[in-house]
């Protein structure tokens, strides 16, 4: 495919709001090619083997063993897929990586947590912004697992205002290295990593530079205990205390004062990666309820065949389903863009790093819904469970626990609601994604009389996708209003920022699973979809009430009198639907097939 091809077809990141995405266009785990299938069905294997065998011994606080299982992984290439092959990896591309990354959570947030650490931000840096003679160094060995990599950029007065933090990097007399000194904290793989990426400031510059500092004892580093957490009880988590730790000149990443956006940008893929991880956890989750549903009996019948208990199970497959379906879109928009500057004659690092800053809001918007359904799936997982998922000897306990970090690192969810309509609204003053026109015919739209034709809704999910076309209206007017009001001071509105946040990531996921649904649909017949099509709607209608509370709060926080009524008058006939779904219905559909399934059979 020619790049120009590529370019019209590939939109950019935020613009799924305001440009028709054709469901031909969106990439789905279906379409996996035979490679990548393989490549999935050996990380399963991998996971049944090392992991889910032995998930007691990692909730045992197992640290020995999750080094152990990781060195295994390296073995089997796990954790090469994304490097480079000049680097002595597979250089897969960007939807083999997130396969890998979801395929790994499978078992235990422990191992998923070293796993992600390791590749991700412990290696990422380097291969996105070493010189050559770094990434020759040190990215093969961290590709085979003979040396594991950690990321040092939290420190005790440093976690969200990243930037804030105190290490200092002093240069040497003879300008022969940097001596670095401060305290980092919550650093994944601390115990048994054998290079840090460390982040420290340079004399009193505004932003914090990126250094690669090998694990030395004898060079002033030192751990702080295991921390004692709730949860992924065999990831190492330690402190790490730096005292004049002598680093060469040559080790600084890229140049002085660019730590920050290094930081940044490893955290862009992190949070989608993130996302990927919890994936298979929750399909595991939806696998071990259902089975437990099928043969737990009381009142003489198996629990599942209560509503309450099918509500649950329909709940947790559409949120896995959901997840799913957004994920692997996402992904793909990122190794198209990375595809096409490649084509334009990017350098790899370049066109990695463009490709993935271009879907930030998509990252974002993947690190808060996923990380937050893996909490309501694993949630709903310990009460089908009944007084079992509160016990230790169940998987559901470990799991329900593990899956609560997935809110705090990578950015809290709290910073990256904030920063996905942020970046939007960044973008659209820039002009790479036209918000203005499309909030302003929205505006024209509130002024007119709507039409009272009766609309032809028998195509399928032709009433579905007119909603969305009206849900994402309800962010326009939100926003576009909200923008407007309060221009750069509405980063100072942050409660209405977290509610026009909640309506985009709910438009983005709805719109990812029905777009999966419809391809499908087309290449498989109606029939073969019939429980996708069930979820698709489930999770639409579960959207739209997020949106309507979402929307009323915040139109009434900044608007009044006849405005106000407007808008909400608005915001009613933007979500109306004109034949209302039956809910229940869907639920029971979708509980009896993961029933008859005994599990999650949609990926
Ligand atoms: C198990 C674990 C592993 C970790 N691994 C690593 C690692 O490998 N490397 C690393 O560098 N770090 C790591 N972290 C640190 C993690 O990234 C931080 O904990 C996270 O960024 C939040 O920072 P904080 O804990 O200081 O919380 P704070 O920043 O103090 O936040 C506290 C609360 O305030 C909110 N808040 C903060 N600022 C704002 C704001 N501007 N507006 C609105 N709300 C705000 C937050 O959302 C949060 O709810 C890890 C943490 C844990 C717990």
């Amino acid at each position: 495919m020619s790049t120009e091809t590529l370019k019209k077809e590939i939109l950019r990141g935020g613009q799924f709001l305001v440009k028709e995405t054709k469901c031909e266009d969106v990439f789905t785990l279906e379409d996996l090619s035979e490679e990548q299938k393989m490549m999935r069905e050996s990380t399963k294997e991998f996971v049944d083997r090392e992991l889910w065998a032995h998930w007691e011994r990692f909730e045992q606080k197992d640290y020995a063993f999750t080094e152990e299982t990781m060195r295994k992984a390296g073995e089997l290439g796990l954790l090469s897929v994304a490097v480079p092959e000049s680097y002595g990896g597979m250089g897969m591309g960007f939807v083999s990586t997130m396969l890998v990354c979801d395929y790994i959570s499978g078992a235990t947030g422990s191992f998923s947590t070293a796993f992600g650490a390791h590749t991700g931000i412990g290696t990422m840096p380097i291969t996105l912004y070493g010189t050559e003679e770094q990434k020759q160094k040190y990215v093969p060995k961290l590709a085979s697992g003979e040396w594991f990599g950690a990321y040092c950029l939290t420190e005790p007065g440093a976690g969200s205002d990243a930037n804030s933090g105190k290490t200092k990097a002093v240069l040497s007399e003879d300008g022969k290295h940097y001596n670095i000194s401060g305290q980092k904290m919550w650093i994944s793989n601390a115990g048994f990593c054998s290079v840090f990426i460390v982040f420290a400031r340079i004399e009193d510059d505004k932003n914090i530079t990126g250094f690669i500092v090998e694990n030395d004892a004898s060079n002033g580093i030192s751990l702080g205990d295991e921390e004692k957490k709730l949860g992924i009880h065999s990831s190492s988590t330690r402190q790490v205390f730096f005292s004049e730790t002598k680093v060469p000149v040559e080790n600084m990443l890229s140049e002085r004062g660019s730590g920050f956006k290094i930081a940044m940008n490893a955290l862009n893929v992190g949070r989608i990666k993130l996302a990927a991880a919890c994936l298979d956890a929750q399909r595991r989750i939806v696998d071990e309820a259902t089975k437990y549903a099928n043969e737990r009996i009381q009142f003489k019948t198996p629990i599942m065949n209560f509503g309450a208990i099918k509500a649950k199970i329909a709940d947790m497959t559409t949120n896995v389903y959901v997840d799913e379906s957004a994920s692997y879109r996402a992904a793909k928009n990122i190794e198209d863009r990375i595809a096409m500057r490649l084509a334009d004659g990017n350098t790899h690092q370049e066109a990695e790093l463009k490709g993935v800053e271009e879907y930030a809001i998509e990252c974002s918007i993947l690190k808060v819904a996923v990380s937050e359904h893996v909490q309501q799936t694993t949630d709903e997982g310990v009460q089908i469970f009944g007084g079992m998922g509160f016990s230790a000897d169940t998987p559901m306990e470990s799991a329900w626990r593990d899956a609560r970090i997935a809110r705090i690192y990578e950015g809290t969810n709290e910073i990256n609601r904030m920063l996905a309509v942020g970046m939007l609204v960044k973008k659209a003053m820039k002009g790479h994604v036209d918000l203005l026109g499309p909030a302003t015919a929205v505006g024209e739209e509130l002024m007119g009389i709507p039409s009272f034709d009766t609309p032809d809704f028998s195509e399928l999910f032709a009433e579905e996708k007119d909603l969305l076309k009206r849900v994402k209206k309800v962010f326009l007017m939100v926003a576009g209003s909200a923008v407007q009001k309060f221009g750069a001071k509405l980063e100072e509105h942050q409660q209405l920022m977290m509610a026009a946040s909640d309506i985009l990531i709910q438009a983005y996921l709805a719109e990812s699973a029905i777009l999966r649904t419809e391809k499908n649909a087309k290449r498989f017949g109606e029939k073969a979809q019939d429980t996708q099509i069930a979820m698709s709607k489930l999770y639409l209608y579960r959207a739209t009430e997020i949106v309507i509370q979402k929307g009323k709060e915040a139109i009434v926080s900044f608007t009044e009198g006849d405005e106000q009524r407007m808008m909400l008058m608005g915001l009613k006939r933007f979500t109306k639907y004109t034949n209302n779904p039956n809910v229940i219905a869907l639920r029971i559909q979708i509980a009896d097939k993961v029933a008859a399934d005994n599990g999650y059979t949609f990926d």
